[in-house]
Order: structure tokens, then sequence, then C-alpha cells
């Protein structure tokens, strides 16, 4: 396979270089720090995707190459939306991508009283004031990119005026939305976000940590920085819509007795192809059942990967491979693909399975007899050995390997041709059966015994070698093929996303035969099926039937097509 495609880093850094490690080791050496502090700060209002995985693993990463530490910081200052289901699934996650926070587990929500001490700090300094206007008003009050903002008539508020009012909103006296704390500014800035924003909000609702201790919660933005500033970290690394926050950011770390001075920097998000990494619109996906939950192995989160068979190791390589940038850019699917490839081609082993079953009679094998074979278990690899594979009269090949009119470059089965059977004997097609449609049923065969093992000894040569399994020795299995969920690569750039999903995203082959030793196969273990790809055991499996996802296949055919 040629190597993959590279990702729009024009910086093209070595792998596992980029221009945050660059900054961070320019702290180092000119002492503003001895070592890095960095966080990971999840929302929990739904999974953890890929694109996660790309800032989990910079900020881990980072943490690891220069000796510092990693936060994982839930940013729970929204309860509406914010579910322990997802907090343990985050933890989870994590973890599987093969990330530890040791004893650095906070939430946002731990600061809820130093930030309400912050904010009335603030209308003490003349730097905050509470506002009666309603929301829409509010929204349409702060201008646009050309047009400044319009002051409040709420702005001139006296502090004392401000302290009470604040200390009501606090005290629960007031309905959702009916005043709001907003910092005082510059309406007429020509950063939108340093239009007064928003500090505070009336929000009646139940926190998953604290209860019901609380009915006004910080914004994002008072909240972030504040954070990173009592944990100490120095870098805070976060995706480019977040650039135009950076001097609220700024701001309020200026103007807070703030216990460290953090600095935020920020990088280009991951893209994908065919693919969507929005947590709102995967939550979409979800509630609205078009696909069968978080850990469908058709999703982009972490769960579906995983349950799809890709490793934590493929990932951690692609996100290495694709770099950190400064330019927002959409990577292709394939270089995904590539590195789950490598990967699995490394550690799964090698076993066969018949997809689509088409019968192969071997007239001149014994009826009743059989004998087994051997087979290795990984080429690379002599270590994994060997296993028993059944040989018998009839065994089963796959349909498209068989074609009664080829045409001229098709090596495989058809009438008059002699293939290999992989582990075992040269196969000629004498005959074929047909059914009363004329699609052919039964492939009639004869064998050369001379040609045990593969080879044979006159030196004669064939241009095919096949995958098959033995037909009474085999065992029924479900295979499920996934293709890509969307089916064009910009997912809802026409206005409606469900309108872009792929109705053949989920292919289900029922009648799929697997060697015999796939029955002990655990949920999660991942093989090859020779020529085909890599599969991976899922948990719907039953004992008399296993159930295998295909991770990828051995190579990239749907770009083809
Ligand atoms: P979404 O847009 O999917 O809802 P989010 O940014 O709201 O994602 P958070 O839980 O706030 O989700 O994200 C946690 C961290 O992960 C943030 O620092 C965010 O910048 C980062 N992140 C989210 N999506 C991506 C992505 N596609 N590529 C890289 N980093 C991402
Ligand atoms: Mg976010």
């Amino acid at each position: 396979m040629s190597s993959p495609p590279l990702n729009g880093n024009k910086a093209a850094k070595e792998p596992g270089r980029d221009f945050i490690r660059d900054i961070v080791e320019a702290d180092i050496k000119a002492g503003r720090i001895t070592t890095p502090v960095t966080r990971f700060p999840p929302e929990p209002n739904g999974y953890l995707h890929i694109g996660h995985a790309k800032s989990i693993c910079l900020n881990f990463g980072i943490a690891k190459d220069y000796s510092g530490r990693c936060h994982l910081r839930f940013d729970d200052t929204n309860p509406t939306k914010e579910e322990q289901e997802y907090i343990d699934a985050i933890e989870r996650d994590v973890r599987w991508l093969g990330f530890d926070w040791g004893p650095y587990l906070f939430h946002a929500s731990d600061y809820f009283a130093q930030l309400y001490d912050w904010a009335e700090h603030l209308i003490r300094q003349g730097k905050a004031y509470v506002d009666d206007t309603p929301a829409a008003e509010l929204q349409a009050a702060r201008g646009t990119l050309t047009e400044p903002g319009r002051e409040s008539r709420w702005r001139g508020r006296g502090v004392e005026e401000n302290l009470d009012l604040f200390r009501r909103m606090r005290a629960g006296e007031f309905p959702n939305g009916a005043r709001v704390l907003r910092a005082k500014i510059d309406m007429a800035a020509g950063n939108i976000n340093l239009r007064d924003p928003v500090l505070y909000r009336i929000l009646h609702a139940e926190h998953p940590r604290t209860g019901k201790a609380w009915c006004i919660y910080p914004t994002y933005d008072f909240a972030h920085g504040q954070s990173d500033a009592i944990e100490s970290v120095t870098h805070s690394i976060c995706t480019l819509e977040f650039e135009d926050h950076r001097p609220l950011y700024d701001w309020l770390l200026d103007n807070l007795p703030a216990p460290s001075r953090p600095r935020q920097y920020e990088f280009a998000r991951l893209n994908l192809g065919y693919t969507v990494l929005s947590k709102r619109f995967l939550t979409e996906l979800v509630a609205q059942k078009r696909v069968k939950g978080w850990d469908d192995p058709r999703m982009p989160s972490l769960a579906g990967l995983r349950r799809r068979g890709v490793p934590p190791e493929a990932i951690r390589d692609f996100v290495s491979r694709i770099g950190v940038a400064k330019a927002n850019s959409t990577v292709d699917i394939a270089m995904f693909d590539f590195s789950v490839r490598e990967h699995l081609n490394k550690s799964a082993e090698r076993r066969m399975a018949v997809l689509r079953p088409l019968k192969l009679v071997i007239e001149n094998y014994p009826e009743g007899q059989s004998e087994e074979l051997d087979a290795v278990n990984h080429p690379d690899n002599p270590a994994a050995g060997s296993r028993k594979i059944p040989f018998a009269r009839e065994l089963y090949v796959e349909q498209e390997d068989f074609m009664e009119n080829p045409p001229k470059k098709f090596f495989r089965l058809s009438p008059g041709i002699e293939v290999r059977l992989r582990y075992a004997y040269f196969v000629t097609c004498k005959s074929v059966v047909k059914d009363a449609s004329g699609a052919v049923t039964e492939l009639r065969c004869v064998y050369d015994p001379a040609t045990k093992g593969g080879n044979a000894h006159d030196g004669r040569k064939v241009k095919a070698t096949l995958h098959w399994v033995a037909a009474a020795q085999s065992i029924p299995a479900e295979i499920r093929i996934y293709n890509p969920l969307f089916t064009r690569p910009d997912p809802g750039a026409g206005g409606d996303l469900m309108a872009d999903l792929n109705p053949q995203s989920l292919e289900a082959l029922t009648g799929a035969r697997l060697e015999p030793s796939l029955a002990k196969a655990k949920p999660g273990d991942v093989v090859q099926f020779e020529r085909l790809g890599y599969f991976c055991a899922d948990a719907d499996s039953k004992h008399s039937k296993p159930v295998f996802n295909r991770t990828v296949a051995l190579r990239d055919s749907y770009a083809k097509a």
C-alpha cells in the first residue's frame, strides 16, 4: 500500500512534533515554567468521539513528553444537558485510549463557590452588573461584526444594587431568564465576545453533582479560564473556534485575583470525511434511533470504534500522523483506515470465513472422510503458532470467487480452471449444478491429492488461492459489514443532515460460515478473515451463532466504488 495522504499540516513536522510542543519547550527553556500542566475539559453531554481523541492525545501527550500532568476536568456548567451516564462513559473512554489522569480529576462545579465570589469581586470593582433586559433583546443589542452593540439601560447600576440583585438571583428570587450578570467591558469592542458578555444566568435545575445548591450557573467563558487558573494549568489548549474568546479569557484573568496565569492556545479541530463530529448531531442520531446507540459500530464515538474492533493504538497512531495544525482541514477516512490496518495486520491472527457461501463438492474425495490440515495463525509471527482446520469432500467457497463465463482477467474458479485452496489442495472445477432459476448452487470439482499443503511437485502453477471452510464442520455466523454513515463527504452541508444518511451503512450477512475454531471467540476479539478484512466478535454473539463486525476491509474498495 502506498503511504497515507498527508493532511493540510503545512508545517509538516516530524511525527510527534507540533507548534504547541514548540511553545511548551520554549517556555521550559526560558524558565517560564518547569513542567507543563494541561487539561482535557469535556462537557458531559454526550460520548467522546474521534475528534476528542485528537485533543486527548495532544493534552495527555504533552504532559507525558515533558514530565508534566494532564487533568481530566468535566466542564459541567449546564445541568440541563449533562448526565452521569456521560461522565462514566468519558472516563472509560479516556482510559481505554490509554491515558490516566491519576489523582487529577476535577469538575468546573468544584469551583462554583469560588466563581461566585469572583463574580461579586467584579461587581465590587464596578466591572460587572446585573441586567434585566429580556434574552432576545440582549442578543439583538450585541450588534454585528460591522455594527457596535448598544449599551443596556441597566449598565449604570450602582455596586450596592448590583450586589443585592446578584445575591437575590442566587437566593432563587427570580425565574429563569429574568436577569443575567454581565461583565462591563466595551459594547463597541470589535470582538463581540468583549461586548459585556454574560457571566451568570438563572437556571432552576438540579445539577448531577451539586444538586439543588445552585440556581444560577456560570457561563463557559466565566468558568473556563478561572478553572484553569485554580488548577495551575499552564497551557490551556482548545480548538480554533475559541480563538475569539481568548481576549475575554485574558480580560477575566487580568481582572480577578486569580492564583495563576494560564495561557490559551488554539489548534485546528479534526474533521473527517463522510463523518459528523459534533456531539449535538451525534446525540440526535442516537435519540432518533438512526443508529443502535452511542456504541453502534458506525458511530465515530470511541465506544463505537471500540465495538467495531478498532484498537486504541490505531487511534493514537492516526492522531499522530495527522499532526496538529493551525488551519482547519478535512482528513480522508482512508487515512484512518490505513492506521487501523497497520495495527491489526500486526496483531490480528488469521482465520478463514466465507461470507456468502457457495457449495463446492470434490467428487474424487471419499465420502464420509475428513482430515485436519495445518494453518498458520500469523504469517509474520511464528510465535503465534498454527491450528488445525478440517477438510472434507464438501466445502464452501465465496460466491464471488466463481464465474461461469469469466472475463479475461478473472483468475479464480470457473469451469476447467484449477486453483489452490489455502493450506489444502489444488482443485479443478468440472461442472456446475443450477437451480430452476438458472443460478449456480454447487460446483463439482476434482482435487489432486499430490498437492497437499498447496504445492504441486511437478511445478505446475495456479493463478489464484481461495479461502474456504468445510461445509459440515463450519459454524454459522452473522457478519455485519459497515459502510460510511453518510453519503457525502460533508454531511449536512446541503442543509439536512438526516437526508445525507447512507441507507446502506449496515449490511447484515446472516448466512456466513466460519472455521470451527472461531466458536471460541469472545466479544472484542479481532481476527483477519483471510482475503476479506479484519473482523471483531460482537457482544451480540450467541454461542450457537457468533456475530462479527467488519472493522475494516483489507483494501480500500469503497473509495473506488
Ligand atoms: P462538539 O462540537 O462535538 O459538541 P465540544 O467542543 O462541544 O464538541 P467538549 O466536550 O466541549 O465538546 O470538548 C472537549 C474538548 O475536546 C474541547 O477542548 C474541544 O476543543 C475538544 N474537541 C472537541 N471536538 C474536537 C475535534 N473535532 N477535534 C479536536 N478537538 C476537539
Ligand atoms: Mg464545547
